[in-house]
């Protein structure tokens, strides 16, 4: 089980003791901590960890960056190699000005720093115009692929980054005490994934692989969001491990439909009482739209098959689709496992949430339902909640808010077993 050790410290107590085993779990990652406009000020930064690093994109000529005020560019070792007056964009991508200070040829990365308080911009081509800009605090490092792209990384510290993933995660009509709740989530999923990655170039990415990450808004939902950092700052979930107290991967998806699955059935580093699943929830109940309960849909036998192969080329030897069967199910009814059978008498066995993901998750909304082959096509019924069902149910962890729930509560009852700890 990796996920390093926390001391409990609900109340307070031991906060310096287990301070130095943070750091050491944490360093050699170090950037310095940005500043911010008063207007979309984050949680005060903490330097007790290092700094988050979270990909963004990975740039083909089609990025473009910059940071009013100044710049600087810097080399691995801190080194200013360039700077800027940051008025101008700097466009990301292959051939000379891959990175800023054409730097690309003698250095393996290197960090784009504002030199004011002001954040920096990244704007992203999309077919014939450029998105909407997008502002980061903390510093960009750019990270040449070898193949002519950029990696774009956003080197933040871990407050200003939890601030940053609320409003795109949750409602801003969310109570408060579920934004608290989906603070001290994301900030323990983030530590978790830090631990597990320091020696990878990032620690997450910043689309729906992890946590949708949009950086810094001048909204009332970043507002919120920043004010839940603040109040839980430094506050983890975590678990009694045999050695010792533990964050682990805090799980959450939009609505569970009735109950919880386990995310440890599967996948042995995540097999700890906290993520067992099996916690009944009709909290969701409120749910907008089909999180709750989904209609039927379908797909034809062919494109699902085409969509299951993109992800595992192994489809392709099954031909055409004979037959759909559901080979393991949880008590809550979410399909574990799912063996397809081909025309050619081939079969294929995948995980009821990669069977999921393959086929579609806007498709099939969760592995909730009933799933059938009719000889044309696969159908989906019956269908409860919306995401992966495992950890925390977040529709509700909102209707446990409006009862008047505190956000350890809600966090008490959907981890069980498991207990607050402060981190930093
Ligand atoms: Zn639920």
């Amino acid at each position: 089980m990796a996920g390093f050790l926390v001391p409990r410290a609900w109340n307070g107590t031991g906060k310096r003791c287990w301070a130095a085993a943070l750091v050491l779990a944490l360093a050699g990652q170090g950037c310095s901590a940005r500043s911010h406009p008063s207007a979309i000020r984050p949680a005060h930064s903490n330097r007790s960890i290092r700094d988050v690093r979270v990909l963004l994109t990975t740039a083909r000529q089609d990025v473009r960056i910059r940071a009013a005020g100044g710049y600087q560019v810097r080399d691995p070792r801190g080194r200013v190699i360039a700077s800027g007056d940051g008025r101008r964009w700097v466009p990301l991508g292959a051939g000379p000005g891959t990175l800023p200070g054409n730097a690309a040829a003698d250095t393996s990365w290197v960090e784009v720093v504002p030199t004011t308080s002001a954040l920096i911009e990244v704007s992203r081509r999309t077919e014939h115009e450029w998105s909407p800009t997008r502002r980061y605090a903390g510093t960009l490092r750019l990270i040449p692929d070898g193949a002519g792209a950029v990696r774009v990384i956003n080197v933040v510290d871990v407050e200003s980054y939890v601030a940053g993933v609320l409003p795109t995660e949750i409602y801003a009509n969310f109570h408060t005490e579920a934004f608290r709740a989906q603070a001290i989530v994301t900030r323990t999923y983030c530590l978790y994934l830090m631990s597990t990655r320091a020696q990878a170039g990032y620690d997450l990415t910043a689309g729906e692989g992890a946590q949708v990450y949009g950086g810094m808004a001048d909204t009332a939902a970043h507002r919120q969001a920043v004010a839940a950092a603040r109040d839980t700052r430094g506050l983890v979930c975590t678990w009694s491990s045999p050695t010792g107290e533990r964050v682990f991967c805090t799980y959450f998806s939009s609505a569970c439909g009735g109950g919880t699955q386990s995310a440890g059935r599967d996948d042995p580093q995540h097999d700890v009482p906290p993520l067992a699943g099996g916690v009944r929830c009709d909290y969701c109940r409120i749910a907008k739209g089909e999180a709750y309960r989904w209609s039927s849909r379908s797909v034809s036998a062919q494109e699902a098959m085409e969509r299951i192969a993109r992800r595992y080329s192994e489809a392709k030897k099954l031909g055409g689709l004979r037959s759909v069967n559901l080979t393991r199910e949880s008590a809550g009814g979410h399909i574990q496992e799912v063996r397809l059978e081909g025309t050619t008498g081939r079969s294929l066995t995948l995980r009821g949430e990669n069977f999921r993901l393959a086929v579609g998750g806007r498709l099939m909304r969760s592995a909730n339902c009933d799933v059938r082959f009719d000889g044309k096509s696969v159908v989906f019924e019956n269908g409860k909640g919306f995401g992966h069902g495992m950890g925390l149910c977040q529709w509700g962890m909102e209707g446990q808010a409006r009862q008047g729930r505190t956000a350890a509560e809600i966090l008490r009852f959907y981890y069980p077993e498991s207990h607050i700890s402060r981190a930093y």
